[in-house]
């Protein structure tokens, strides 16, 4: 007779592929950011939160690493060894001892440097993907390892919903709080901003504003309160974003956004992390289908789409 399961049959296997993996963009219900450290890291206290706006990793079998891709971003992005999928397939099969062998399809819908961490949501991507199709059998937390190593928003983009980020934002820790959805509208920019370049006018800002520096913001204490509540009043008057005085010097008209989507009878609106995507709080979704439709009326961005969150991290469809 024959065993219906055989004594190897726990351990992990490389996947036959392909292997499609649904990813979301994250933004930041609240983000304090602390002086800059000998490192050249800022300390930094967030509450990272997963929307429904989705990139879609395919792995398949290869003999080489390739890398295709569609959507925002084509013909912009490099395909190369820089790119962030690129780097944590690599990074995955070193810790892996495995040869890096893919091909791989990029479908984004995340716009490029727009403060949603659209690179890092592919990183976190490609660990699942290439974890199932080399039958590593990694848990979520040796991805995330994996994924601190290459950048800071990739340990939440594995695990998605609504999350405490500390360190320089790599330590993760949940927030148990009952389900509620939360409806978003986006409004996306024309051109990216970069990253460093929105921390060092930070910097330059709290260096030279006289007589007033920008206060530094409290823990977020006040927005897992609120989110506890289930009230969006109450969690829109909790939103905030050290880096949007930053990120509103560089980038002057988004001040013209954040002012059409309070005309527009969002609850409240905030730069995104580091921008120029700005995001506005709308009672439910039909709140947000008007405020994303008075947004487009204006003008004043290149597309204004609603989202929901949270929502899971990386995920096998
Ligand atoms: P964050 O919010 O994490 O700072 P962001 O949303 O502002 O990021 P991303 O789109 O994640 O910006 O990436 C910023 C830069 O990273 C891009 O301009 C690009 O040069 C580089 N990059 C490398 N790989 C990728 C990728 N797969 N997708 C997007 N950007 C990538």
């Amino acid at each position: 007779m024959t065993e219906a399961w055989g004594p190897d049959d726990d351990e992990p296997r490389p996947h036959r592929g392909p292997v499609k993996v649904r990813v979301p963009a994250k933004i930041n219900l609240h983000l304090a950011v602390g002086p800059l450290r000998p490192d050249g890291y800022h300390e930094l206290n967030t509450v990272y939160h997963a929307i429904s706006l989705f990139d879609e990793l395919t792995a398949r079998r290869g003999d080489t690493l390739t890398l295709t891709m569609e959507g925002e971003g084509t013909g912009e992005l490099e395909l190369d060894e820089s790119n962030l999928i690129i780097r944590a397939a690599r990074a995955l099969a070193a810790r892996g001892r495995v040869p890096a062998y893919a091909r791989l399809h990029l479908r984004k819908s995340i716009p490029l440097a727009g403060g949603l961490a659209g690179g890092s949501a592919d990183a976190a991507a490609t660990l699942i993907a290439c974890d199932l199709l080399w039958g590593l059998g990694l848990s979520r937390e040796e991805l995330a390892e994996v994924g601190a190593q290459l950048g800071s928003d990739i340990p939440f983009l594995l695990h998605g919903g609504t999350a405490l980020g500390t360190g320089h934002g790599e330590a993760v820790s949940p927030i148990l709080a009952r389900p509620t959805t939360w409806h978003w509208v986006v409004a996306i920019a024309d051109g990216g901003l970069s990253t460093p370049a929105v921390y060092r006018e930070l910097d330059r800002l709290r260096a030279t504003d006289r007589p007033a520096p920008p206060v530094p913001l409290g823990g977020p204490d006040q927005l897992m309160a609120a989110m506890r509540q289930r009230d969006p009043e109450i969690l829109g008057a909790a939103l905030g974003n050290d880096l949007q005085a930053a990120a509103l010097s560089l980038r002057p008209q988004l001040a013209d956004v954040l002012k059409a989507g309070h005309e527009a009878g969002a609850i409240a609106g905030i730069v995104s992390g580091s921008g120029p995507t700005c995001v506005f709080l709308a009672a439910d979704a039909a709140h947000a289908q008007e405020v994303a439709a008075e947004l487009t009326a204006a003008k004043v961005c290149r597309a204004a789409v609603t989202a929901r969150g949270p929502q899971p991290g990386a995920r096998v469809i």
